[in-house]
This record gives C-alpha cells, sequence and structure tokens, in this order.
C-alpha cells in the first residue's frame, strides 16, 4: 500500500485530516464513507494509539484479529443456526478500527487507498475477478 508523503504540503493536509475531526460529534456521528469512519475512529483513539506506537498498536490489532478468528469459527459454516452474528458483528468492527486507527499513525487515507478497487479487481480490471 502506498504511503502518503509528510513533506511540505501533503504534511499539512495530513495534520488537518488528523486535528479538524476532533470537533464532531462523537456520539451519533453517521458515517457514510470510509472516511468518515477514519475521522470518527481518530478521534476516539488517535492520541491514545499514536502515543503507544505503531507496533504496539499493531500487537493490539493482532489481538483482535484472533477475537475475529474465534467469533467465525463459531458460525462457521452455518451462521444463521449456531451463531452469534452480533459478536462477529462487533470483531469485524473492531478489526477495522485498529486497521484503521493504524492507517492514520502511518499517515495513510483509506479511503484513498480502497480505490485500488474501484475498477474491479486489480490484476484482471474485473468484477467479479477472473484471475486463475
Ligand atoms: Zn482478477
Amino acid at each position: 500500500m502506498k504511503q502518503r508523503s509528510l513533506g511540505g504540503g501533503d504534511w499539512q493536509a495530513h495534520f488537518m485530516r488528523m486535528w479538524v475531526p476532533l470537533s464532531h460529534p462523537i456520539r451519533g456521528y453517521e458515517m457514510r464513507s470510509m472516511q468518515d469512519f477514519q475521522r470518527q475512529i481518530e478521534a476516539i483513539y488517535f492520541e491514545k494509539d499514536s502515543a503507544r506506537g505503531l507496533d504496539g498498536t499493531f500487537r493490539w490489532f493482532i489481538e483482535e484479529v484472533g477475537e475475529l478468528a474465534r467469533a467465525i469459527r463459531t458460525v462457521h459454516p452455518e451462521p444463521s443456526r449456531t451463531g452469534d452474528p452480533a459478536r462477529l458483528r462487533e470483531e469485524f468492527a473492531d478489526c477495522l478500527a485498529w486497521l484503521s486507527t493504524m492507517a492514520s499513525i502511518c499517515g495513510v487515507e483509506l479511503e484513498e487507498a480502497v480505490r485500488k478497487y474501484a475498477d474491479g479487481c486489480p490484476k484482471c480490471k474485473r468484477a467479479p475477478c477472473s484471475c486463475e
């Protein structure tokens, strides 16, 4: 994944993205995009997570991935019958939040990053993918 440069004007844009959202309402914030989600996660966790640093935050992320793995195991292979859909949903949200906070620490804008898939599969440019 391409990391944004923090030099010159880019740095200023990065700084603005980090701190402007702190004035947004946190409770009941209606998130409509990946960008909204990343701003919200920054408002809630950026100060704490950036102080911890990327390595420590990455370890938390991996722990959360483990929790997702356990939640998936409880619903597989028949999600509607055996599992706990609410717990599964929560674990997906937690993993995405940790991923988002790491992107923020690295200066990666997820809204821009996910455009990689805007035209379908990045390799074959199709949806569904027709790669072998
Ligand atoms: Zn493909």
